[in-house]
């Protein structure tokens, strides 16, 4: 019986003259848009179209196969084995499942029986982790820092299906074709039978007919990656930022991984941070202490301002410059700088020096 004939051009989007390059551009194109993890909304329908795009290009990428589709509308049954008992399993599937319902079907085949059976094999990729150093004062304003880093990319050279491009598929030496091995168990209670999804061909029933000659069949190739981090203003020093989806690319396109990036701020010898304050010291000379001075205050953020000593400041004094700390990347308001006066004493410096003190110290009714 002649398989039911499909227009394979117009599933691609493709006309009658379309060349080689051009069905893999499309094939690569759709296969993206059609993948049902992508489409959790509408996936039967996605699941159907994915199927038949494979379908499709897996007729017309092939010149044999191609000449014999243009010439009588259809691949000879022979030609299509694998993919014609993958249907009639998919007819019974969907036939229990009419008449059973979901949890019954799912009792008969296992957890992940047919259902997922066209995406099976598709994994999310690793999520990977790097580190980047940043200095205090980028930690506190944000930054781009750029980075390179190895991960694993979709193969172009088959779009990350992992088959050399034209060497279709054939059955699943191990399941041949259902996607399930069945196992059998005997004990005291009886004969349990117990169904899971087929590892070397991750539920399809099927393998690459040859593995892709560029990736060995992974569908990924490592590779060196550069890109430019983001970082928001108020990093602290051991916070994990996720970059969605610039980790390791999914299996047979499943979605990617992610990237975290572990932020080291490098230890500053002006500044120290709790919480969202920061926290400095300055040191003044005792006469300024004494009689009162501005000075001028670095702030962590970059510039600086001046700060105003009161007369009579006491060493260990600490001022408040409100808002002059660091933000939370988690938002809220910024923090205080607070600056902590050290205070120097010396030996008078000079004669001179030395008779007004012993002045003040007259006037002061000090004894020596
Ligand atoms: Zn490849
Ligand atoms: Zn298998």
């Amino acid at each position: 019986m002649p398989r039911q004939s499909k227009d394979y051009y117009a599933i691609l989007g493709l006309s009658r003259g379309a060349s080689q390059e051009d069905i893999k551009k499309a094939y690569k194109k759709l296969i993206k848009q059609w993948h049902p993890d992508l489409n959790s909304d509408r996936k039967k329908e996605a699941e159907q179209k994915f199927k038949e795009i494979q379908e499709a290009y897996e007729v017309l990428s092939d010149p044999q196969k191609r000449a014999m589709y243009d010439r009588f509308g259809y691949v000879g049954e022979a030609e299509y084995s694998q993919t014609a008992s993958g249907n009639a399993f998919e007819d019974i599937f969907r036939d229990f499942e009419g008449f059973f319902g979901r949890d019954v079907f799912d009792i008969f085949f296992g957890e992940r029986g047919g259902r997922e059976r066209s995406t099976a094999s598709s994994r999310s990729g690793e999520d990977i982790s790097i580190t980047v150093d940043i200095d205090f004062r980028d930690s506190l304003l944000g930054t781009q820092v750029p980075v390179e880093y190895e991960r694993y990319e979709t193969c172009e050279h088959c779009g990350g299906s992992g088959s050399e491009p034209g060497s279709g598929y054939k059955t699943c030496p191990r399941c041949h074709g259902t996607g399930t091995i069945r196992e059998e168990r005997r004990s005291f209670f009886g004969v349990f039978v117990s169904t899971r999804t087929c590892e070397t061909c991750g539920g399809t029933g099927r393998v690459v007919g040859e593995r892709c000659r560029v990736c060995g069949g992974s569908g990924r190739i490592r590779k060196r990656h550069k890109t430019v981090v983001n970082i928001p203003p108020g990093v602290e020093n051991g916070e994990k930022l996720r970059i969605r989806g610039e980790g390791n690319a999914g299996y047979a396109g499943g979605r990617a991984g992610d990237l975290y990036v572990v932020i080291r701020v490098r230890a500053s010898n002006k500044f120290k941070r709790k919480g969202e304050d920061v926290y400095t010291d300055v040191t003044i000379d005792y006469v300024q202490a004494v009689l009162g001075a501005t000075i001028q205050i670095e702030l962590p953020t970059g510039g600086s301002t001046m700060l105003r000593i009161p007369p009579g400041t006491r060493p260990g004094t600490t001022f408040r410059l409100k808002g002059e700390g660091a933000r939370s990347i988690r938002g809220g308001k910024r923090g205080d700088l607070y600056v902590i006066v050290n205070v120097t004493l010396s030996k008078p410096k000079s004669r001179k020096e030395e008779e007004l003190l012993k002045e003040l110290a007259k006037i002061r009714g000090i004894e020596r």
